[in-house]
């Protein structure tokens, strides 16, 4: 058996005799991918690593096809930090500014930063959260966010070093099985101090069935199948040449003056598209997605 898991997969779990149900993810080989596009320092690495976590276990629970965007903005040294997960699995992320920062807690990165949480179904409405950091840890930011807007208890663990990183989240379900409000309020207490004993290294390192057994193996835990998570850009070569057709006439005719080829990299996966004018002038109209 490997050291660590290099698999990239999200499970979901309920615990049988409770009303509480649970996911957990590793990522590696996605996230050694979605950091390989842009010259990240390892503080920016890691920050990465813990929002694809989170995005990746918020993802999970979507019961729609669409996708999930964890976006933080700031005036300090990361102005911002993009992960999306669509509830297939593909992830794809960026962050933006001093991308050489040094590690350290979430609100040195984003100082008086905002969180936005959008949930986006691929028909219907999407639902924006809006979350001020003002703890440490992304976790603690979530952990909070969670319990005020859903009303239900939610809670995060995250953990991220070099090239890997890991989440674990423990959610209560409306009532159902339990129905006695001190006896819930007790397994929920009792399932998040066992969570609490996780280490950091163990959640990178520990593959889910071992990671439920070490925490909860006194508790029934039903584990659902995998979800396998793959790094995965939406960018198309149609979309690039829509984004040139959007500008002003006169803006595309001085742009194809200045150059015969009009190259559009893609932030997130570093593809390139190039345009000669013809390309723009035999295209179709333009549609807005
Ligand atoms: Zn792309």
């Amino acid at each position: 058996m490997p050291k660590y898991p290099t698999n990239d997969d999200s499970y979901r779990f309920l615990f049988e005799d409770a009303d509480i149900r649970g996911e957990t993810v590793i990522l590696n080989n996605v996230l050694k991918r979605l950091t390989a596009s842009h010259a990240y320092g390892p503080g920016v690495q890691k920050l990465l690593g813990e929002f694809a976590a989170a995005t990746v276990v918020i993802s999970n629970n979507l019961k729609f096809a669409g996708r999930v965007v964890l976006q933080g903005r700031s005036d300090g040294p990361i102005s911002l930090i993009m992960v999306e997960c669509s509830s297939d699995g593909d992830i794809r992320g960026i962050a933006r500014g001093e991308l050489e920062t040094p590690e350290g807690p979430l609100n040195i990165h984003l100082p008086d930063g905002v969180l936005t949480l959008t949930i986006e179904p691929e028909t219907g409405q999407r639902y924006q959260g809006i979350i001020a950091v003002q703890r440490d840890e992304l976790a603690d930011v979530l952990s909070d966010y969670f319990e005020q807007s859903e009303q239900l208890a939610t809670k995060f663990w995250l953990s991220t070093r070099a090239g890997s990183s890991a989440g674990l989240m423990l959610q209560q379900l409306p009532k159902q099985r339990v129905t006695d409000e001190e006896k819930r309020l007790d397994q929920w207490q009792t399932l998040c101090a066992l969570a609490d004993t996780v280490t950091p290294d163990e959640l990178i390192d520990t593959d889910t069935d071992r990671l439920l057994f070490k925490l909860f193996n006194e508790w029934d835990v039903k584990r659902f199948e995998p979800k396998r998570i793959r790094f995965s850009c939406n960018c198309s070569r149609g979309r690039s040449l829509n984004a040139i057709r959007l500008l002003p006439k006169h803006e595309i005719t001085e742009l194809f003056d200045e150059q015969q080829t009009v190259t559009m990299n893609c932030e997130m996966c570093g593809d390139s598209y190039h345009f000669t004018r013809n390309d723009v002038d035999q295209s179709e109209e333009p549609t807005i997605h």
